[in-house]
């Protein structure tokens, strides 16, 4: 026998992903004695070894770790001398801070994909088949540690057959909470029918084939669902949900079908099949105009739960799939909000596994090789980002208001919630306060110190002024670059570009087009968009139109009233009349130098978006009109640290041609980066909703290839949180 004895701890994404039977299999292998366990900080392991024995045990954990599972840290040392005589896997400890990280939500793994085809499989055609490498994880959960009793899956009392399983350290599902069969486990219901489930599986499908839309219940929340490849289910899901043109996400049955519909290179191919499973856009082809009218690109996922891969294989044809949620509302995850949508959908596919935790579909796309993720929401979320320091508070951090995300740190670990949206209604302020609570409740985090946006009318900033806790304030555009910087770890000082929609900025006016030099103990603003004001204040959000005629009246004052372009033509006589006295005056016109405004503003001067009817609308649609083979670029001025564009807008307005003048607005940001990264010579760290524009971005990247963007965290306002975070320590 050996008479030494180690004690492992292990921090990270280590529960509920099967590590514990791993390290059960290891012990055996190598012969050891002693216990593995789970504990609020991880996983605590204790064995009888020799240290070169112990030495191959933890390259194996290295090497072989589980599907699901990640190390962020392990320790090892040797203790006083304990008798061990066999391995045994111990009960759980609940005590103390909890450390451990949250699995999230991943797809059906190959494993249970074969078995749920399989008719000899006691588990054949169950919708929700799982296992411990794959199914819900941060959607069903209610508290940690992450045991059965402490998630949704406490309402099914579990089977003989299923228990059995549930008990045995050598089987697939030991310790496999959302373990269920036909016999114990959830079960379907097209509501208004009843039937058999693998009759309601076929059932779905017909009514899909019919051209009906359904809203099915999946893991974070309902989707809306109809056959894409009817024109006319299509037609009607948009008119009744009142979604003109936004682009629908498309789930297809495999990669066969996806090659179908889009162009995929490795790398998306690789995400698209990945455990997370998000909605990767890429460049469509044969896909019907009304999914994304005007954009060729599109938005396809593969099938990720049980369920889904049942109706695909059935369907066998593309699926329009959009999160279910009333306007201004977060993503329905029950019974009640998901009927308030009864007039949009025909019929309804629920089941009875409740979601405790609601979770969107994530959103990513490739560029440059690069993973940019716009919507972190299922499979990535929630996540925990280690910093380059340890914070001294524990730190709750709020976010904007738009595309929200929350995040709690304390040590040096922050973790972000899912996307939680828009800050617009009730019913969204509620559920963001739900994803405080959440966090709080699953970390046990008692926050010292809450951070918010400097915007006063931002929601979250209003929720944050009401605790009675320390609190301070971090520049919406600093957040943006410190995101990035923690992110990546950065420690030295970068220049950061925030091309942002906008922010509110130290003087007050609407900032988003700041170069500014950043380190966690502050910034300086060094350069920026000389201010434009936008008329008629956030309805200039929504219309490019007023952005651009407020641009051409600082170009050619009272003249634009005679000038003829697609600009004035969207305007009456009389409304051009009133708006240049607004111009002049600064009547609800605030200041703003946002190069997302810019973008709209380009956008209406080529006539290529007037009126916005979705969010970023204007920036995908100009995305259509570059064109590579164009070179050049405007004169632009940079003094004093101000950006003079309005020599490009004269230009743009003489322009004749929209792909021309929109192919060099492009290529003239990318010179303007470009001049301030060589005067200043730092890391470049580029955040902000503008970089979500995928010509844009890789433009940056292709002229400047060590140019820092987030793979974490999407560059749009999701990413705020995290620098706020990081923004207290000064
Ligand atoms: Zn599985
Ligand atoms: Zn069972
Ligand atoms: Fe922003």
């Amino acid at each position: 026998m050996f008479n030494n004895t180690y004690k492992l701890t292990i921090k990270g994404t280590v529960q509920g992903v099967g590590f514990r039977p791993f390290i059960y299999t290891l012990a055996k292998r190598y012969l050891l004695t002693g216990t593995v366990s789970n504990g609020s900080f991880g996983v605590e392991i204790f064995v009888n070894t020799d240290s070169l024995t112990l030495k191959q045990f933890l390259t194996a954990i290295e090497f072989e770790l589980p599907l699901l599972a990640s190390i962020e840290r392990l320790d090892c040392e040797e203790i006083a001398y304990q008798a061990f005589n066999d391995f045994k896997i111990i009960e759980t400890d609940r005590k103390g801070e909890i450390e451990v990280n949250i699995p999230p939500d991943v797809s059906i793994c190959k494993a249970c994909e074969k078995e749920l085809f399989d008719p000899a499989n006691r588990r054949y055609g169950y919708p929700f088949i799982t296992c411990t490498h794959c199914g819900v994880r941060y959607s069903i959960i209610y508290d940690l540690p992450y045991d059965r009793v402490n998630t949704s899956m406490k309402f099914f009392e579990m089977c003989k057959a299923c228990q059995e399983e549930y008990k045995n350290p050598l089987d697939r599902r030991y310790h496999a909470q959302p373990i269920g069969c036909w016999d114990c486990g959830a079960s379907l219901e097209l509501v208004g029918r009843i039937a058999p489930i693998p009759t309601i599986v076929d059932e779905t499908v017909k009514l899909i084939k019919q051209g009906k839309i359904l809203a099915i219940k999946g893991v974070g929340g309902y989707h809306l669902v109809c056959d894409a490849t009817n024109k006319k289910a299509i037609q009607t899901l948009r008119e009744r949900k009142q979604r003109p043109t936004k682009p629908f996400a498309v789930m297809v049955k495999d990669i066969d079908m996806a090659r179908d519909l889009a162009h995929i290179s490795p790398k998306e191919e690789e995400i698209l099949s990945s455990k997370e499973r998000p909605i990767v856009l890429l460049n469509s082809k044969n896909i019907d105009e009304n999914i994304a009218p005007n954009i060729s690109r599109i938005g396809l996922f593969l099938p990720y739960t049980p369920l889904h891969l049942l109706i695909l294989d059935r369907l066998n044809r593309p699926l329009v799939a959009t999160s279910a949620n009333v306007t201004d509302e977060p993503i329905a995850t029950n019974r009640q909000s998901i009927e308030k949508l009864s007039k949009v959908y025909d019929h309804l596919l629920d089941h009875n596994r409740e979601i405790v935790n609601g979770c969107d579909d994530s959103v990513v796309m490739v560029v440059k090789e690069q993973e940019i993720i716009l919507r972190r929401a299922r499979g990535y979320a929630p996540v925990s980002i280690e910093l380059p320091f340890n914070l001294e508070k524990k730190t709750l951090a709020v976010g904007a208001n738009q595309k929200s995300s929350v995040a709690i740190g304390f040590d040096n670990r922050v973790i972000l919630s899912p996307h939680i949206g828009d800050l617009d209604g009730i019913e969204s302020i509620e559920y963001f306060k739900e994803n405080i609570e959440n966090l709080k409740r699953i970390y046990s985090f008692t926050p010292e110190l809450i951070v918010h946006d400097k915007h006063p009318n931002y929601e979250s900033s209003k929720y944050a002024k009401v605790q009675e806790i320390e609190r301070k304030e971090v520049q919406h555009h600093y957040a943006h670059i410190l995101g990035v910087m923690a992110e990546k770890q950065i420690t030295q000082k970068v220049l950061g570009v925030a091309f942002d929609g906008t922010g509110y900025g130290d003087d007050g006016n609407l900032w988003g087009g700041e170069f500014m030099l950043c380190d966690y103990e502050g910034y300086e603003c060094v350069a920026h968009l000389n201010y434009f004001k936008l008329l008629g204040g956030s309805k200039a959000i929504k219309e490019p139109k007023r952005v651009a005629l407020s641009l051409l009246f600082d170009v050619y004052e009272d003249e634009v009233l005679s000038l003829e372009n697609a600009t004035t033509k969207a305007f009456t006589p009389s409304e051009l009349k009133t708006q240049y006295l607004m111009w002049k005056k600064g009547l609800n016109a605030p200041l703003s130098s946002s190069v997302g405004r810019l973008f709209d503003a380009v956008a209406s001067l080529t006539d290529v978006c007037q009126v916005m009817s979705f969010e970023g609308e204007s920036g995908m649609q100009m995305e259509e009109f570059y064109d590579a083979s164009v070179t050049t670029f405007y004169e632009f001025s940079l003094k004093d640290g101000i950006i003079d564009i309005l020599p490009m807008i004269k230009a743009i307005n003489e322009e004749k041609d929209s792909a021309m003048a929109i192919s060099k607005f492009f290529n003239t940001l990318v010179e303007i980066i470009e001049s301030l990264h060589k005067k200043y010579d730092l890391p470049l760290v580029l955040s902000g909703g503008v970089f979500q524009n995928r010509v844009l971005l890789g433009l940056v990247l292709e002229r400047i290839p060590t140019a820092i963007i987030g793979n974490k965290i999407p560059p749009n306002d999701g990413g705020i949180a995290l620098g706020q975070v990081v923004g207290n320590i000064r």
